[in-house]
């Protein structure tokens, strides 16, 4: 035992949760160490280089939701494994260690609350499931988060985090990219706004459907938005891409993105979206 550890043991007063681990949050891009009190009150954002970290569908909800109040919808349950897959692992032990890591049944959720006073139902991917990817549960839970803003005359926002489809479900888990432009299409036609924010990383299959049919596409500074990944471009055209290829800056600067938004100003700019394209679904909330 070093005799740091021996010294830090010795403090008694230190609660057993704030161990050096978790009392200070390391930075993923310039590595400094940050309180963790002061980078989750500064909504999981550096405050030294403004990256944006990853978060949680809970988290992200708590962030954004007026006084962190919401309440959570209710996920349809689906049939699991339907092709009885399997590779290195069976795909049902996947989802058991995902659910046990995560504490999640799958890698979408459904909340309706206010952001700004405006209601809203607001969807959110949750990368650390199994790298956010869409199946025939994410497929089914952002249909019945559509449907349920449909039914309350509401705003659908969506926060996709993805690495892409869920191999292993195959067909199954791309027939989600039709199903999820069909049910955005019904949102449409009963006048209601689809706003998607774009948050790091966005790719494959959900980036070729509904992460890209936004009737506004926002995006967090610097997250990864794409179809294929780099090396493999770079490999088939055999060229070096540019800096900065794929992320939401480059993005916003070719016209594929409308902002880029600091999570600080998203609760803003959010409510003023709202304002412009459904003032009449606040009128009744
Ligand atoms: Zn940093």
């Amino acid at each position: 035992m070093s005799w740091l550890t021996r010294v830090r043991n010795s403090i008694s007063f230190l609660p057993k949760r704030q161990t050096t681990d978790t009392l200070w949050h390391k930075c993923k891009k310039c590595d400094a160490m940050v309180f963790t009190k002061e980078w989750e009150d500064n909504l999981q954002v550096c405050p030294r280089c403004d990256h944006h970290d990853r978060i949680r569908a809970r988290t992200r909800f708590a962030q954004l939701f007026d006084e962190g109040e919401y309440t959570l919808l209710a996920s349809p349950d689906v049939r699991e494994d339907p092709l009885k897959f399997r590779d290195t692992k069976k795909y049902t032990d996947r989802i058991k260690a995902a659910r046990t890591a995560t504490e999640e049944k799958d890698a979408f959720l459904n909340a309706r609350g206010k952001i700004e006073g405006r209601e809203a139902i607001v969807g959110v991917q949750d990368f650390a499931f199994m790298g956010g990817s869409m199946g025939v549960a994410v497929g089914s839970a952002l249909v019945a988060g559509i449907k349920a803003a449909i039914a309350a005359k509401l705003p659908y926002i969506i926060f996709t985090a993805a690495g892409g489809a869920r191999m292993q479900e195959g067909i199954l888990s791309l027939m989600q990219m039709p199903r999820a432009t069909v049910a955005i299409e019904m949102l449409r036609d009963a006048g209601l706004p689809y706003i998607v924010v774009l948050t790091d990383p966005t790719t494959g299959g959900v980036t070729a459907s509904y992460a890209m049919l936004g009737d506004v596409q926002l995006a967090e500074p610097g997250a990864l938005i794409g179809f294929a990944g780099q090396r493999v471009i770079e490999q088939t055209i055999r060229e070096k891409l540019p800096d900065g290829f794929q992320r939401a800056e480059y993005l916003l600067e070719h016209g594929m993105i409308d902002m880029v938004t600091h999570r600080r100003e998203l609760r803003a700019t959010l409510g003023s979206l709202i304002d412009y394209l459904a003032p009449a679904s606040q009128a009744a909330a």
